[in-house]
């Protein structure tokens, strides 16, 4: 697993936040308190993401495993801007945790497993977010365990805890600080994946019956 790229790669990690001002549009508009990651600034990261990662596997042949749900919306730009350069196949997994969070030793309950056989394959995991990393961790054995050739990371975004722990995350997206986040995939009780941009919602939100 450890091939060197990480600490390399994910030192380049962007700088987050723009706070820019909330767009109007939307239904959502009036309930996000601060956008953290423009749309913009998604469109211009994801672009250096791709390029990155084909710069690192020139002529392969990339599967994208994703997660779902969050990272659907990631995969599916990242996987179109990294088709501009090498050819693609995309997988989606979805896992849940045992209980309401993952627990220490990270188990997690596989909800819809890989259609496929990965032996061999050079695989790169599409992650929305990485907070504590125990999904992931969890996640990376589970690939490793199924003979992948290569197993690799992007995620779009990272918060500190992340930073900290000792599971690799070879691409990152933009650091975050430790909030939060709704959008461009991410939820909060299933709404707000829509919304395109990535943002913290306003305390009421949460209140709310
Ligand atoms: P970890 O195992 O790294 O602690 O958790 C990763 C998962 O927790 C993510 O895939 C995501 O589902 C969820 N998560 C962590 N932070 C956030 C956040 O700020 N917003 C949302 N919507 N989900 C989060």
């Amino acid at each position: 697993m450890a091939d060197g790229l990480s600490a390399e790669v994910a030192a380049e990690a962007g700088v987050a936040p723009d706070d820019g001002a909330v767009p109007a549009t939307g239904w959502y508009a009036g309930d996000i308190e601060r956008v953290v990651v423009s749309e913009a600034r998604l469109r211009e990261r994801i672009e250096e993401l791709a390029a990155r990662v084909a710069a690192d596997h020139p002529g392969q042949k990339l599967l994208l495993v994703g997660v779902l749900k969050g990272a659907f919306v990631f995969m599916a730009d990242f996987a179109r801007a990294l088709g501009r350069h090498l050819q693609v196949e995309v997988e989606f997994m979805a896992i849940s945790s045992y209980g309401q969070a993952v627990t220490s030793s990270g188990v997690v309950r596989i909800l819809k497993d890989l259609d496929r056989d990965i032996a061999g394959q050079s695989v790169i995991v599409v992650e929305d977010i990485v907070d504590s990393g125990l999904t992931l961790s969890w996640l990376l054995r589970y690939l490793e365990s199924r003979n992948a050739a290569s197993v690799r990371v992007v995620a779009l975004l990272r918060k500190p805890k992340a930073v900290t722990v000792d599971v690799p995350v070879h691409y990152v997206g933009f650091d975050i600080p430790n909030e939060f986040v709704v959008g461009y995939g991410l939820d909060y009780a299933e709404r707000y994946r829509e919304v395109p941009y990535v943002g913290v919602l306003k305390p009421a939100v949460y209140t709310r019956p």
